[in-house]
């Protein structure tokens, strides 16, 4: 045993060389399985969460990588992708050639490499939801993925594609920056500049409130499409489930995602990989309070309206939802003085992880479980890692702490995340858990017969403001028509909505 381990210390560079702590639940010995993540990638200390969170995702017997392995297909695909992207990216003579044709207006362009250019808007939910989409998208059209991130995202994730390859658009891109404003300029049509560059470079604004997105969704937009060199897309959306009813990519999809409830799941677990910073901070966290838990319980509160909600009306919303409606939690006893037994010195120990901006609802559940005995003896420790206090999207120390939220809710065994949350979808997405969501409160008293919260049928993230889509017809219009299987159902958390499910008719 001891000479096993002086090997390993030897031999495995991450033990010498970084200090990101390795959680004790990744200590277990992996099975050999083909992984999403490249072999090509060596043992990277600069980026430690690329070979530990998979570690300890396989030996985490809540999470669901073990029921859901990516697909054969997907991971060919992959590794096509990843060889197409070092030929095509910012460091390849292709991208150079690629951006003076740009400049050039050349009329005869007959491109090497396609791109399609990610740019970030609103939140990091929302921005990880529509970020993964576009590498769907990528895959799915033979594009490369390129990213314009601004300050705010640097420093969050790990270069996801290997052999030295970057998606950061380099700084002297002609359009470096400026392409979050492209909008303005080309609805005021005054901008000549952008105006004839329209053929080599598009601009597509899936703002999901408009009819126009409709033409993104269709087969004959799609082939036109191809000639075009330059897509820059900016969207808030998780625009993947679209795609699953566009004849024109559905076959391939199905090759792709066999599991229709693992897509984000597969999707982003390889896009992202937490930069040393967050990861560190997201294992000391794990180590010292969760780790050591029989059960690890994710809270997350997004309060979207704190005067109409106020955590007055929150707080007994989330114990109806956590101690009566899921039964996630412990109900408390009457008798704040009974004693703890010497028999229950054996207790079980759950851990509670209150992701939210705001505070009161960590302090109170703290307190709540301290100052009183749960019904059923367990010991329930209540954990916070920070409180903002308000979002603060454009701040790069700000989304680290969300990113550490978002993964911390990721590596737990339950959740409930709140109804309409990007942030929580990203979560329960990369666990591959069905959550419980947090119904909004509201009105108490019109509300008062409504349960707290619903179980999620699948643990896809939703796609909220999509162009018109009748899923129930659809659906069984497809299946009563020998078509492919229904795959898309209205979220349970926001009737408009829709989302990827393993449905059966
Ligand atoms: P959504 O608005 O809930 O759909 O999620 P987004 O992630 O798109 O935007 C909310 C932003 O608020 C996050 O990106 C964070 O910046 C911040 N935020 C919201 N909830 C939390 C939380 O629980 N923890 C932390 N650290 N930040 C949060």
């Amino acid at each position: 045993m001891i000479v096993a381990s002086l090997l390993l210390i030897i031999i495995d560079p991450r033990f010498t060389q970084h200090r990101v702590p390795t959680p004790s639940a990744r200590d277990r010995i992996v099975p050999l399985r083909p992984s999403l993540v490249s072999s090509s990638f060596p043992d990277q200390p600069s980026c430690a969460s690329r070979q530990q969170l998979p570690q300890w995702r396989s030996s985490s017997s809540s999470n669901s990588s073990n029921k859901s392995p990516a697909s054969p297909y997907l991971l060919s695909r992959i590794r096509d992708y990843e060889q197409r992207h070092k030929r095509c990216d910012p460091h390849s003579e292709s991208f150079l050639r690629n951006s003076q044709e740009l400049l050039t207006r050349s009329k005869d362009l007959a491109p090497d490499c396609r791109y399609i250019v990610w740019v970030p808007v609103n939140g990091l939910g929302n921005r990880m939801l529509s970020l993964a989409s576009s590498f769907v998208y990528a895959l799915l059209t033979d594009r490369v993925l390129l990213v314009d991130f601004d300050d705010s995202m640097s420093g969050l994730f790990c270069e996801p594609f290997p052999d030295d390859a970057t998606w950061l658009l380099p700084g002297d891109f002609t359009f470096k920056g400026r392409l979050g404003n492209l909008l303005e300029k080309s609805e005021k049509k005054h901008d000549e500049e952008i105006a004839v560059q329209a053929t080599a470079l598009l601009y597509l604004y899936l703002s999901g409130d408009n009819n126009y997105d409709m033409l993104f969704y269709r087969d004959d937009t799609q082939k036109l499409l191809t000639n075009v060199p330059w897509l820059v897309l900016r969207s808030d959306q998780h625009f993947v489930p679209y795609f699953f009813v566009m004849p024109g990519f559905r076959a391939e999809l199905d090759r792709l995602f066999p599991d229709k409830e693992a897509v984000f799941q597969h999707v982003g677990r390889y896009l992202f990989s937490p930069t040393n910073r967050v990861w560190g901070r997201v294992a000391r966290f794990y180590d010292t309070y969760l780790a050591k838990a029989e059960q690890r319980i994710g809270l997350q509160v997004r309060v979207f309206y704190p005067d109409k909600t106020p955590a007055s009306l929150m707080l007994p919303h989330i114990l109806r939802c956590m101690q009566v409606v899921s039964g996630i939690l412990p109900r408390l006893q009457q008798n704040e003085t009974s004693p703890t037994s010497s028999a229950t010195r054996s207790r079980t120990l759950k851990a509670v992880l209150v992701a939210s901006l705001l505070e009161e609802f960590y302090t109170e559940l703290k307190d709540m479980y301290w100052m009183r005995p749960a019904a059923d003896d367990a010991a329930v420790g209540v954990y916070q890692t920070s409180h903002e206090g308000w979002q603060e999207t454009g701040n790069g120390a700000h989304n680290v702490k969300a990113l550490v939220d978002i993964y911390l809710l990721s590596m737990c065994d339950v959740l409930v995340t709140s109804h309409f949350s990007t942030f929580g979808y990203v979560a329960h997405s990369l666990a591959g858990l069905r959550p419980w969501y947090l119904q909004n409160p509201g009105d108490y008293e019109a509300k008062r017969n409504e349960p707290a919260c619903v179980r999620a049928v699948s643990p896809e993230p939703c796609f909220h403001f999509h162009p018109y889509y009748d899923t129930n017809s659809a659906n069984h219009g497809d299946a009563a028509g020998g078509g492919p299987a229904p795959v898309i159902m209205n979220c349970e958390d926001y009737e408009w909505g829709f989302k990827l499910a393993n449905l059966k008719y």
